[in-house]
């Protein structure tokens, strides 16, 4: 709880102003908002944690999902097919060439030098129109006990696929991810686990995909199209959806078939202002491939919704906490996720917390006004230093509803 209140409260100094609180006043917020007893000090919360691997705190995000559901929450989120949209993408959060421990990625380079790094796969829940998006429990690319070659981004989604599938598999999940994914290993384990997928397809690396869809287009109508007109006042564009069935995903007589479809947004001179393209085993008709398409889309809602945020928006997930010997890195940076969650839950089911957020220009603000307001006052639950921000930012409570 310790670590953890450093990520939620965004203030690298929550606990050295609370030990001084505690001295002073006899409690502190450290004790009231987050149950700590006995603050602990940096270095004795960095040799404490460096022998807990990061899965020790994965349950909390098991929790919330299984929360979120039974009230349902996780009903705004389905989008075509009724599907949950989860987004996989890899990012790296530590690079250096001297800090490193057991779980770091090693890269031996030609002048001799050594970086390490850590990357991690963030699975994150979302949906075309959503302003949310709900972490899961991540996957880091680590070494793997028994494999001499490094862990790489695609093998650590096929881990966390065969770890989570089975949990989430009832729930009617579509995996997106970049064009990283979208070749026959990790698609056919995408299927064999019950789940499904929309990936990107990029033609430069789907050769034998691409020639049989222009050879088959030409002499057969195996490749249909849909135009759509949009007007937005007087900017005018042409949406060309172009679909196709039972593509083979790539060269060979056990090629999986899969089904492509694309999108090219034009303006009226022809201008291309959009192209994308993508496979899926759903079935890809003229009734669903917008909405394909769209969930498609909606992929870059982990870079930028999520991964981004926690990179650039006061969750420092780049930043090195402390890094340790075995597992602290990977397990500072799955609190740091869990905080992110926390909040969402908070800007989706809190109504003081959407009314403060909504009042304050930005979330860096919010998060301002938090760390100083801790620094002054013990508050004697989180509700009741919302309570307090609300009455002096003159918010009415009526707004409630
Ligand atoms: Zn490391």
């Amino acid at each position: 709880m310790s670590a953890f209140s450093v990520f939620f409260t965004q203030s690298p100094s929550f606990l050295a102003h609370q030990t001084a609180m505690a001295v002073a006043k006899g409690s502190s917020n450290a004790q009231t908002l987050f149950g700590i007893q006995s603050i602990p000090t940096d270095n004795h919360i960095r040799k404490m944690l460096d022998v807990v691997p990061p899965q020790q705190v994965y349950p909390m995000f098991y929790k919330i999902f299984t929360q979120l559901n039974e009230l349902g929450h996780l009903n705004s989120f389905r989008a075509v097919n009724h599907q949950l949209l989860i987004a996989l993408d890899g990012t790296q959060y530590h690079s250096s060439n001297k800090i490193h421990c057991d779980n770091c990625s090693v890269k031996e380079h030609r002048n001799g030098t050594t970086s390490y790094s850590h990357t991690v796969v963030t699975p994150v829940i979302v949906a075309p129109g959503h302003s949310c998006v709900l972490p899961l429990a991540p996957e880091f690319i680590t070494p793997q006990d028994g494999h001499q070659k490094q862990d790489c981004e695609t093998a650590a989604a096929k881990r966390w696929i065969d770890q989570h599938a089975e949990r989430y598999r009832a729930h009617q999940i579509t995996l997106l991810g970049d064009d990283l994914y979208s070749r026959q290993p990790l698609c056919e384990h995408t299927i064999a686990a019950g789940l499904n997928f929309i990936f990107i397809c990029k033609p430069s690396s789907h050769d034998t995909l691409y020639q049989y869809l222009h050879e088959q287009g030409k002499s057969s109508p195996v490749m249909q199209t849909l135009t759509i007109e949009r007007r937005k006042g007087k900017r005018r564009t042409i949406d060309t959806y172009r679909f196709a069935s039972q593509l083979p995903i790539r060269d060979g007589d056990d090629a999986l078939m899969v089904n492509w479809c694309e999108l090219i947004t034009t303006e009226p001179d022809g201008k291309v202002i959009y192209h994308n393209s993508f496979i899926s085993n759903h079935a890809i008709n003229a009734d669903n491939v917008v909405d394909i398409v769209l969930a498609g889309r909606t992929r870059w809602k982990v870079e930028n919704e999520n991964n981004n945020i926690l990179k650039t928006k006061g969750y420092h997930l780049s930043h090195n906490y402390g890094h340790g010997k075995q597992h602290l890195s990977t397990l500072l940076a799955s609190l740091n996720l869990l905080a992110f969650l926390f909040h969402t839950i908070h800007d989706m089911m809190d109504i003081k917390y959407q009314l403060i957020r909504a009042k304050l220009p930005s979330r860096k603000t919010f998060f301002q006004h938090i760390q100083a307001l801790t620094c002054y006052h013990c508050f004697d639950s989180f509700d009741a230093l919302l309570e307090f921000m609300m009455h002096g930012l003159e918010i009415d409570p009526l707004d409630t509803g």
